[in-house]
């Protein structure tokens, strides 16, 4: 099992948005240069993560190397699981997801049907 400190997560939704299941849900915290939400790992030494990175891998889901996450939205600071997708590498990646897993997770394997699940189950919820 992925283990994510329950301070972590209440720490990263508190600085989210939430809105409606199918609009997009903007990051309020901080935000790097390049307009994407970031968020302090809270470990010495470990540098920001972009938190719609952390936002898939709060579901549960290590982004692998060679995988990265795409706003559908294009809006940078959109965290809703729904506006993301876990896709194939690409031209502006430069192993920030591989870091991701390396630094919380350990480098599980990904399982995109959890994503998947989590997703549509939300949904469904409301
Ligand atoms: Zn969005």
């Amino acid at each position: 099992m992925v283990e994510v400190s329950a301070t972590f997560r209440e720490r990263f939704w508190s600085k989210v948005n939430v809105r409606g299941e199918n609009e997009c849900w903007p990051w309020i915290g901080g935000v790097n240069k390049k307009g994407y939400g970031t968020i302090g790992p809270g470990g010495r030494g470990l540098s920001n993560l972009y938190v719609h990175q952390v936002a898939v891998a709060l579901l549960g889901i290590v982004i692998p190397a060679g995988k990265m996450v795409h706003h559908n939205c294009g809006m940078r600071t959109c965290v809703n699981p729904r506006h993301l997708e876990v896709t194939t590498y690409s031209h502006n990646n430069r192993g920030e997801n591989q870091n991701l897993a390396d630094k919380l997770w350990g480098g599980e394997p990904l399982e995109l049907s959890l994503l998947e699940k989590e997703i549509s189950g939300r949904s469904r919820g409301g």
